[in-house]
């Protein structure tokens, strides 16, 4: 009878960890295929002037469209492409993606508008991906146009990026943002040593600020810091018109991205014959405007 019970204990632990297993390696599988059949497309959120609504550039944020052709957001898939050794290529499918569309972007955002693409940290670190990267940027005819978003670990914990990669970006003219700025383990002296053109400040700085007296002294700090060392600062996460009042009043933080503004939006097709383009053609954003501001 004891023999048994340990049996079926091991059973039920067998079982458990093969449909974890099985789970992965179908989340594996799925992804390989989609890197294989290019079943990716790109949502695209503005970075607005928060004082006149202006598109100041927008961020390329990568989608997965799995079998059953549902949306996958990248938080389910990043992290296991980076494990898998698929990131790069999946970088490289979002370029592509992008130099595309490029068109439709500059009908739809304003011609010329300029686009952030997001880079893993361990990517940022790799100078063999990094200055293949560098030359499909160099290749688009634009590389100006671009900014590469990688956060805080990349300048950090790695001194080749520093080193070796910012150079080649700056020669290309690729602007460098510091993206998720607080969310790691940096401290605000790490700045000094980094040197990028734009840094965001992480989400969880911006929410409710107009309430949290701690973020807003450390949104303070991060904004005299970064005037002092000339780089443009963008608020992440802007979801509410008390964040974006309070921002207007109390701080000189000039842009933000946030669902207040826009969520990340899909690029529709040219239909022929239709007049969408014209119609979706938008060099700022239209949205209510409240009445009642809070002071501050
Ligand atoms: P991220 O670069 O910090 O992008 C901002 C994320 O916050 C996006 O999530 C965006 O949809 C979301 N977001 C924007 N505004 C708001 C808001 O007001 N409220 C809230 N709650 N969220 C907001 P998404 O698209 O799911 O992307 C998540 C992360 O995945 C990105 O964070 C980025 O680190 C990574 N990622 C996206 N595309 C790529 C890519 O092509 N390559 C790599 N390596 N990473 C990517
Ligand atoms: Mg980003
Ligand atoms: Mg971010
Ligand atoms: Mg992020």
């Amino acid at each position: 009878r004891i023999k048994n019970e340990t049996k079926g204990a091991a059973a039920i632990f067998d079982s458990g960890m093969q449909r974890e297993a099985l789970a992965r390696m179908e989340i594996e599988q799925s992804l390989r295929l989609a890197i294989l059949d290019k079943r990716f497309c790109c949502a695209f959120q503005p970075k607005v002037d928060i004082r006149t609504q202006q598109i100041k550039g927008i961020e390329a944020l990568v989608r997965l469209r799995d079998d059953e052709g549902i949306i996958q957001a990248p938080g389910t898939f990043i992290d296991l492409a980076v494990e898998l050794g698929l990131i790069d290529e999946l970088t490289h499918l979002v370029l592509a993606e992008i130099m595309r569309s490029i068109d439709l972007i500059d009908d739809t955002f304003g011609t010329g508008v300029g686009i952030s693409i997001n880079v893993a940290a361990k990517q940022a670190g790799n100078v063999a991906f990094m200055t293949s990267f560098a030359r499909a940027l160099e290749k688009t005819g634009c590389p100006t146009r671009f900014i590469v978003e990688v956060t805080e670990d990349a300048f950090v914990a790695k001194a080749r990026f520093q080193a070796e990669i910012l150079p080649i970006l700056r020669r290309l003219g690729v602007g460098i943002s510091i993206d998720d700025f607080g969310s790691g383990y940096s401290s605000l002296s790490a700045l000094a040593d980094i040197t990028a053109d734009e840094i965001k400040i992480d989400r969880s700085f911006i929410v409710d600020i107009h309430k949290r007296p701690r973020s807003q002294g450390i949104l303070k700090a991060i904004e005299s810091l970064s005037e002092a060392l000339g780089m443009t600062v963008i608020a992440e996460g802007v979801e509410t018109f008390e964040e974006l009042a309070y921002l207007q009043a109390a701080t000189r933080i000039k842009y933000a991205q946030g669902f207040y503004f826009s969520e990340p939006v899909f690029l529709e097709e040219h239909q022929p014959g239709s007049r969408a383009v014209s119609d979706n053609r938008t060099s700022s954003i239209n949205r209510p405007v409240q009445e009642s501001r809070p002071a501050y």
